[in-house]
């Protein structure tokens, strides 16, 4: 198979043919229709992931047709069309059996911990557990933009903070997640706040359901900002970015008993943040982790999609092909793209 392929961390990835996957008893092979470029692919290929051993390809956001299965695969054939959430469980772990197969103990990560799928074929484990059904009227690249932005972003606004119609939601960070986060927010009903340093962003939040934006450089205090327009506070909010300043922002820019979500990853220098402890016992604030989103959730996304209530494909920018691939990867820290980059040739 053709795959993006590196050997070493920070060095240009090679286009290169590879031995065809073969799939584990309880696992597939699927051929690869769409996969999307995530910061995350930019960051294991600057080694900051633990999770991945070189030599490695990435590529973690996919859907596609499943080629072939092994003996002990009862839910899908060759040929179903599938996607697949970036985490996925074991299937027999206490986490997996509880229905939380995104937080597993032994979990599977297609582009991290296994070769991934930005290739012609990627094999994934688990497949009963894990795979989702594709409708029909989802393209391959919509179902590749679900598996990690958007589906983590749906678990987040959804189950973690329980956002209901007629909330104020402050989003920090208007990349992928707080962009979907936005869109999700306003499906629900609820008023969703854009935060970003980025104007054209800011923008490109509005059109996706912000009703109100906030560009931190423009303001002495971002939380100040939140509390006037929403008269006292967001109901709930999220840090969509993963920095020391949009955690302790999100927190803050909380109304009573309000809801902080983490999506964003805490790494590097930004993983100890401050946390306003004092205003989360004096407020009753809770605060939440929000990490992927199960198989088994996708139903609910899914049936929000075919009612017109969510429309993912909006996020996409451009499609581009496996070898253009190579300089998308390596330039993901700088881009400013607004729209998900989605590899659909290759
Ligand atoms: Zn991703
Ligand atoms: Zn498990």
């Amino acid at each position: 198979m053709k795959a993006m392929y590196y050997e070493a961390f920070g060095a240009r990835p090679e286009i290169r043919t590879l031995p065809d996957p073969t799939p584990s008893n309880a696992g597939v092979v699927v051929k690869v229709e769409a996969t999307g470029l995530c910061r995350s692919d930019w960051h294991g290929w600057q080694g900051h992931d633990p999770d991945i051993s070189l030599p490695h390809v990435p590529g973690h956001e996919l859907a596609g047709t499943v080629l072939a299965t092994g003996r002990g695969v009862t839910r899908f054939r060759v040929g179903d069309r599938v996607t697949v959430p970036f985490v996925s469980g074991c299937g027999h772990c206490h986490e997996c059996r509880s229905g939380n197969q995104q937080i597993c103990e032994e979990q599977f990560q297609p582009g991290f911990t296994h070769w991934g799928s930005f290739a012609e074929y990627v094999a994934l484990d688990y497949a009963d557990q894990n795979l989702v059904h594709l409708p029909d009227n989802v393209s391959f690249a919509t179902a590749a933009s679900l598996g990690c932005r958007f589906a983590t972003s749906f678990r987040a606004v959804c189950d973690q903070a329980k956002v209901k119609g007629g909330e104020w939601v402050a989003v920090h960070g208007c990349g992928g997640v707080g962009l979907s986060a936005i869109m999700i927010a306003a499906a629900l009903g609820a008023h969703p706040i854009a935060i970003d340093i980025s104007d054209d962003k800011l923008a490109f939040a509005r059109k996706m359901g912000a009703v109100a934006a906030i560009n931190a450089r423009d303001v002495a205090d971002v939380a100040e900002a939140v509390r006037e327009i929403t008269g006292g506070g967001a109901h709930a909010s999220i840090d969509a970015l993963g920095s020391r300043v949009t955690c302790f922002n999100s927190i803050r820019n909380l109304r009573r008993r309000g809801r902080h979500v983490q999506v964003g990853l805490m790494l590097g220098d930004e993983a100890t943040p401050e946390i306003p402890m004092a205003q989360v016992i004096g407020h009753e604030l809770e605060i939440y982790g929000s990490h992927g989103m199960q198989a088994w959730r996708y139903d609910a996304m899914l049936s929000m999609m075919a009612q017109g209530r969510l429309q993912p494909e909006k996020l996409i920018g451009r499609e581009i092909s496996l070898d253009e691939g190579v300089d998308a990867l390596m330039t993901l820290d700088t881009t400013t793209d607004l729209g998900i980059s989605v590899i659909t040739r290759f």
